[in-house]
């Protein structure tokens, strides 16, 4: 990385700090090696990352290390390791590190690159997810990336993929002779990858193959059906894609992947998605969790260099961690007031505001606790009725009109 990419590189992860660091993340550093055995586990024996990717090495000791190839398995880690479930679910976490993958290095595919990426751990509410994918959509957008565009679907809980595995080696097996070799040799041990083939008889085979997204069961689909609603509520663009199948093991139900048609071959940007028995399989209690990573550099190559450039403004707010001035907490759990409650978190971040909700299912005195220990400036709660705007610090509240919420703190905020 040289001289004109090193400020852009810097005002990325000035952007990055500030979107995510508003909505409530921390900042969290892994050490650059672990123990082979925490990726091997973590990130799953069939995986490409595992059998093909990894440098690893033997110490002094005669142990085996790795260097990291990816972040989620390290964060999982170390949220198990110093006891993170004592705290306020879920534990957000962000990180900007270098990544390493023994590939074949092309354009946008190095064997040291840089992710930015966020994790959610400690909570299954579909929220978490919408939220999650909404700041990475506001990231990109920010940094300019053009051709956008975000593909999702769900994989469905451990047991109900186990039964549709099944379904689909049965499919690859009846069309053996037609598969390429690296997917024929892979239907045992990961079926699903073969819908990533880029082999055109495979392809052809795979378009007649039964989808995971068509057996999902009731709780799984519903699952995935809020987070549809909460991306439509927030106003996220997406694309249903029932071939998208990511290429770790430890996803469960909700899948994603941001892609630019500006980048050719290696068109992926970032992505990720749900990992609820990620934290078991590491030796913690069962923990749904849900993140994303998205590199560095492909969101350098896809964005507008102009934009990403000029943030100076970006890195000088960005390096104290913002206070919360709006808390959207809500009064009841019907389903449209989630939908109003992400409605309201949406539009107050892209007015700029710094500003959080309950991805906890707490009752409202929880999210009022909660609120108060973020030292929030107002809380909007909102109701079946109507919405109340509080007044953290003056003690003051009022009722207001749900969509003239973001506009009286933006008022007051310039007040001050
Ligand atoms: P993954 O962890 O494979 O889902 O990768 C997440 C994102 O990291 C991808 O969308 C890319 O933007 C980036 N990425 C992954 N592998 C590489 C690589 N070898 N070189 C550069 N960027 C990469």
């Amino acid at each position: 990385m040289l001289g004109e990419q090193a400020s852009q590189r810097a005002s990325l992860e000035a952007r990055a700090r500030s979107i995510l660091e508003s909505a409530g993340y921390e900042r969290i550093e892994t050490p650059a090696f672990e123990a082979t055995e925490l990726f091997a586990r973590g990130v799953g024996e069939s995986t490409d990352i595992v059998r093909k990717e990894m440098f690893t090495l033997q110490d002094q000791g005669g142990r085996s290390l790795t260097l990291r190839p990816e972040g989620t398995a390290p964060v999982c880690r170390a949220y198990v390791e110093h006891g993170m479930h004592k705290r306020r679910q879920p534990v957000k976490l962000w990180y900007l590190s270098s990544f390493f993958r023994h590939e074949r290095a092309q354009a946008g595919r190095y064997r040291q690159f840089w992710q930015v990426g966020a994790e959610s751990i400690g909570s299954e509410d579909p929220a978490v997810d919408a939220e999650s994918i909404a700041l990475l959509a506001a990231l990109l957008a920010e940094a300019g990336v053009m051709g956008l565009r975000l593909r999702l679907s769900s994989l469905g809980s451990a047991h109900a993929r186990g039964e549709y595995r099944e379904r689909l080696q049965a499919h690859l097996r009846a069309n053996e002779a037609s598969l390429s070799h690296d997917v024929r040799s892979r239907i045992e041990l990961n079926p699903l990858r073969a819908f990533d083939s880029d082999d055109a008889d495979t392809q052809s085979v795979m378009r007649t193959a039964p989808l995971l997204l068509e057996h999902l069961d009731a709780d799984d689909a519903e699952h995935f059906a809020q987070v549809r609603r909460l991306l439509d509520v927030a106003g996220v663009a997406y694309e249903i894609d029932p071939t998208l199948v990511r290429g770790l093991d430890y996803y469960t139900r909700t899948v994603f992947e941001f892609t630019s048609d500006e980048l050719g071959a290696q068109s992926g940007v970032g992505g990720g998605g749900r990992y609820d028995g990620l934290i078991e399989r590491l030796g913690g209690s069962p923990t749904p969790g849900m993140g994303w990573a998205a590199g560095i550099e492909r969101i350098m190559l896809a964005g507008e260099r102009s934009r990403i450039g000029a943030s100076s403004e970006v890195a000088a707010h960005a390096t104290v961690l913002a206070p919360v001035e709006l808390f959207v907490a809500l009064d009841g759990s019907r389903e449209e007031l989630r939908g109003a409650a992400f409605a309201l978190l949406s539009e107050a971040r892209s007015a700029g505001l710094s500003a959080q909700m309950d991805l906890g299912g707490r009752s409202l005195k929880g999210q009022l606790g909660h609120a108060d220990a973020l030292g929030a400036r107002y809380v909007a709660i909102v109701g079946d009725e109507q919405t109340v705007l509080k007044d953290m610090q003056g003690g003051g509240q009022q009722t207001v009109a749900a969509n003239t919420v973001v506009h009286a703190v933006l008022r007051s905020h310039h007040a001050l």
